[in-house]
């Protein structure tokens, strides 16, 4: 799938998921944990295809995510993108092919997304309020990259770049440590989760087994077959799961935010007496 598609299909998982945890397991957030969620989860979804280099000296190719932050991120990806390669090269087996680029190999994987959850908890936990500021900034400017791609475009990376500055200076100051902490590295678990479900209904498909080897090869790329495959960047995704992202985030939001607005705005009705 494209960016745009995959930070969609991110929030929209971890705001139906939080309704959930809400409406069955009594599991209440704030409306600023929510929000830092799903956008920390839209950025992780985007995260995996930091392995799509384009040219840093020209600004050019790459995918979507590969742009947040200008030539910078660019060259980010270039690194990602040889670092994957060796990774690739290093484990496959004899049956694997001889590849040249790491596109779609290391970091669409389940241990990579365990290992950027597991990563960036360990990180807020040991830094505390700093690594907090820098991992929301990194997804905030990935998310309002894939969410808002034709603004972000208009805008140009400096914008994004201030953008994501607020967010993270807002998110530290207000985000309370003890449940915030683990959430934002499982928010971006979540996310990398989210992008491999999101490439495998494609025809391309991702190495989701990796590293269990199956008949000699440890990188088999695991899709759904070709008739039924979501084409890339095709209507089906453009048009139909977009428009299903995007329902499923409004009636999740939609859902949470009524009854709390009741208690809020209407406290007599649960408060009795009390006015
Ligand atoms: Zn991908």
């Amino acid at each position: 799938m494209m960016g745009p598609s995959h930070a969609l299909s991110g929030a929209a998982a971890w705001l139906a998921g939080s309704w959930a945890l809400d409406q069955f397991a009594g599991y209440h957030q704030s409306p600023l944990a929510i929000s830092v969620g799903a956008m920390v989860c839209a950025g992780g979804a985007l995260l995996p295809d930091l392995d799509l280099s384009g040219r840093v000296t020209t600004n050019q190719g790459g995918a979507t995510v590969a742009h947040t932050f200008g030539v910078l991120s660019l060259f980010v990806a270039e690194v990602i993108e040889k670092f994957s390669l060796g990774v690739y090269t290093a484990t496959r087996l004899s049956h694997d092919p001889k590849r040249n680029n790491g596109h779609r190999t290391f970091t669409h994987t389940l241990p990579f997304a365990a290992l950027v959850g597991w990563g960036t908890t360990a990180l807020c936990a040991h830094f505390g309020k700093w690594a907090v500021v820098a991992v929301v900034f990194l997804m905030a400017g990935m998310a309002l990259r894939g969410l808002f791609e034709k603004w972000a475009e208009r805008a140009g990376w400096v914008i994004v770049t201030l953008a994501s500055g607020g967010i993270a200076w807002f998110t530290a100051a207000n985000l309370p440590g003890d449940r915030g902490y683990p959430m934002l590295g499982f928010a971006a678990g979540v996310g990398c989760f989210v992008h491999l479900m999101g490439d495998i209904v494609t025809s391309a498909g991702v190495p989701i087994a990796w590293p269990i080897p199956t008949g000699r090869r440890m990188w088999r790329m695991i899709g759904i077959p070709n008739v039924i495959a979501v084409k890339v960047g095709g209507k089906v995704e453009v048009l139909v799961l977009r428009t299903a992202f995007t329902i499923i985030s409004l009636l999740a939001i939609a859902g949470m935010i009524t009854p709390w607005a009741l208690h809020r705005f209407a406290p007599s009705t649960f408060a009795g007496s009390d006015h």
